[in-house]
């Protein structure tokens, strides 16, 4: 027996055909290349994005003796770890990837106001696994940066919510973990596919940043209709800094300048999240400093409470200096709302995605 014997024979890596993400011509060809007739290309494209197959063994029209040869494809759907659900309907999906990893998806209802009726169902997708960016105050950086997801790791997960809600998603945040513009390339394709493939509007769909040098600028030349929401969190600099490590190479300035192009080249307008955290950025001399900022911009502001997370000692505002803080935006004709976290009781909410090793286990 030699030395390598001893060592565990690696994971064997099991065929993958990420067909999920793909548009027709993408699928026509790999129909083809199967040697199946060009026309089966949209056939499989409506029982992906229709019917939300797992597997090709699925698509009854297809012939039974080929689709017996590719029944163990695995054609590039997640498998849910464990399943969350809060007491407002939200619900956490722990997905895991084909590698073993594990992202977060989070399923968001909201009803018509006194009734059951399902008004929209809001997916918040994550775009990497992890994230490097170690925001203070985000569960999410807190573990790190693993890799970025591919296309069909993130359309998947709409497909997922859809399945489990037995409803079509109409509206997508890009707010789940990771920094999706250090994976723009495929966080477009993923969008392209959530729009054309799945028939989810632009305009529903919310791109969110911290804010990389160039990328909102990447966005702006492809005329992005997604609608752009920039991470500022602070009303200067230094505040900025205290709370988000890449802040230190990218000035407030750059940044702005970067988003005051977008507006122009886009017409579209940008959405600016601010976290409040009690006396770090929520006096009401930040609140005259971020209204100076934003003068004269095509913007909205949207006001996040801090989401409680266990590795910092921030705290999360109470209704009435919320309100007073709001105010003051007000006062000098801010648009500003506030974002009303939903999912909280399954650490769902905002900032509090991570691959939770206890949950997991608790499912075992
Ligand atoms: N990387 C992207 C997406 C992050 S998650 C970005 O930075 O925009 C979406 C939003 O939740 C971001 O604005 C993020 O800063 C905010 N967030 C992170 N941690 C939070 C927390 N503990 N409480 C409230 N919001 C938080």
């Amino acid at each position: 027996m030699n030395a390598q014997s001893l060592l565990p024979a690696p994971a064997p890596t099991p065929s993958v055909a990420p067909l999920i993400g793909a548009d027709v011509a993408e699928l026509t060809n790999w129909m083809q290349a199967q040697g199946q007739p060009a026309y089966r290309g949209k056939q499989l494209h409506q029982w992906i994005y229709q019917r939300g197959i797992r597997s090709l063994s699925e698509v009854s029209v297809f012939p039974k003796a080929w689709r017996d040869t590719v029944a163990e494809v695995n054609i590039g759907r997640s498998r849910i770890a464990f399943r969350a659900p809060s007491k407002d309907g939200t619900v956490k999906f722990l997905l895991e990837m084909v590698d073993g990893q594990i992202i977060e998806a989070v399923g968001i209802p909201s009803y018509r106001p006194g009734s059951q009726k399902l008004e929209r169902l809001t997916v918040c997708v994550s775009s990497q696994v992890g994230c490097a960016m170690a925001c203070d105050f985000c569960a999410t950086g807190k573990g790190g940066f693993k890799r970025n997801l591919e296309r069909h790791e993130i359309v998947d997960q709409i497909l997922t919510v859809q399945a489990d809600f037995q409803k079509r998603v109409s509206n997508v945040v890009f707010m789940g973990m990771g920094e999706p513009l250090l994976n723009t390339e495929t966080v477009l394709e993923s969008v392209r596919s959530m729009n054309q493939d799945i028939g989810i509007g632009q305009r529903s769909i919310t791109i969110s940043t911290v804010g990389i040098p160039g990328q909102i600028a990447r966005l702006a030349d492809r005329h992005l209709q997604a609608t752009l929401a920039v991470s500022l969190h602070a009303s200067n600099q230094q505040v900025r800094e205290q709370l988000i490590p890449s802040a230190k190479r990218y000035p407030l300035e750059s940044l702005l300048e970067e988003c005051r192009d977008y507006v122009n080249i886009t017409g579209r307008r940008v959405s600016f999240e601010y976290i409040v955290l009690t006396g770090v950025n929520d006096q009401t001399q930040h609140a005259h400093e971020l209204a100076q900022l934003v003068r004269g911009f095509q913007c909205h502001v949207n006001l996040i409470p801090y989401n409680p997370i266990s590795e910092v000692d921030y705290q999360r505002p109470n209704d009435r200096q919320l309100q007073i803080f709001m105010a003051a935006l007000k006062a000098k004709n801010v648009a500003v709302s506030v974002r009303r976290s939903r999912g909280l009781d399954a650490d769902a909410a905002c900032g509090q995605l991570r691959a939770n090793q206890l949950e997991l286990q608790s499912e075992a």
